[in-house]
């Protein structure tokens, strides 16, 4: 399968998730653009290094996605998109009576509400090409619940419940929009919540990674940026064309408990 001619834009993608599913679709063809809210050299030098690697053209372009009018503007910027992973995301833990309301609107705001806001103007393009695919990045956390993570759940929850809508708004045309559920997947989001975990149950960082965070994923195994790439263009595949609207788990067997 080659996504060659058509453009990704994979928003949050300097880094973890988002940056394997980049390099996982310019390994199958597809021109990409990157996306973070910081503009330097560095967030640069990957899509040359991606162009290069894999023959593709990839570009930067950043935008803050919390807010809605640079979420849209990031999307009129790449002038095309073939294939939408809205994939930014933030985390804050706390209870919901001490949460921070700064921390709420943010996490809302980056986890759910750009996803509304790079659909609504990226829709409209892939209606032009004639194809199209929307992939949300959610997570286990989409489905289920978990203490403390109040916002980050009302956002993926409202994700899952936007890729339905969606889905169903382009069931007639080539255009199908479903969410990705990870599990815990090894990347700079999950390893900052190493040493508080660590710290706050008396344990090394290694015994707090089995023991603490891996603790609802039967495979004792973080799920990878590779698999979680490779689970984004099967999406792109003509084998997932009738797929649409429904939530793909990674998340070595979190949602089966
Ligand atoms: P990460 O911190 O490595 O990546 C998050 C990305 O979002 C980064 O590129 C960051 O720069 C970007 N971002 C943050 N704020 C932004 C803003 N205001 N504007 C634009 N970009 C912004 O974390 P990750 O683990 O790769 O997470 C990526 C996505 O996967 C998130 O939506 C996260 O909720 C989801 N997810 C992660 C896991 C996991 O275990 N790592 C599990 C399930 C779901």
């Amino acid at each position: 399968m080659s996504l060659k001619g058509k453009t990704a834009i994979i928003t949050g993608s300097n880094s973890g998730i988002g940056l394997g599913v980049a390099r996982a679709l310019a390994a199958a063809g597809a021109d990409v653009v990157l996306n973070s809210y910081t503009d330097r050299d560095e967030d640069h030098a990957l899509a040359e290094e991606i162009a290069k690697a894999h023959g593709v053209t990839a570009r930067y372009i950043a935008a803050d996605l919390s807010k809605g009018a640079e979420a849209r503007r990031l999307i009129e910027k790449a002038g095309r998109c073939d294939i939408l992973v809205n994939n930014a995301g933030i985390q804050h833990v706390a209870p919901i009576d001490e949460f921070p309301v700064d921390k709420w609107d943010a996490i809302i705001a980056i986890n759910m509400s750009s996803a509304f806001h790079t659909t609504a103007v990226a829709l409209p393009m892939m209606r032009e090409a004639g194809w199209g695919r929307v992939i949300n990045i959610a997570s286990a956390h989409g489905l289920t619940a978990s203490p403390y993570k109040s916002a980050y759940i009302t956002a993926k929850h409202g994700v899952v419940g936007m890729t339905k809508t969606v889905a169903l708004e382009t069931a007639r045309e080539k255009i199908t929009a479903n969410a990705i559920c990870p599990g815990y997947v090894l990347t700079p989001l999950v390893e900052a919540q190493i040493p508080d975990t660590a710290k706050k149950y008396g344990m090394t960082e290694e015994e707090a990674k089995q023991k603490v965070i891996l603790e609802r994923q039967p495979s004792k195994e973080f799920a990878t940026v590779e698999q979680i790439g490779g689970t984004a263009v099967f999406l792109c595949s003509d084998a997932a064309d009738q797929i649409t609207g429904t939530t793909i788990s990674v998340d070595g067997g979190w949602t089966a408990l």
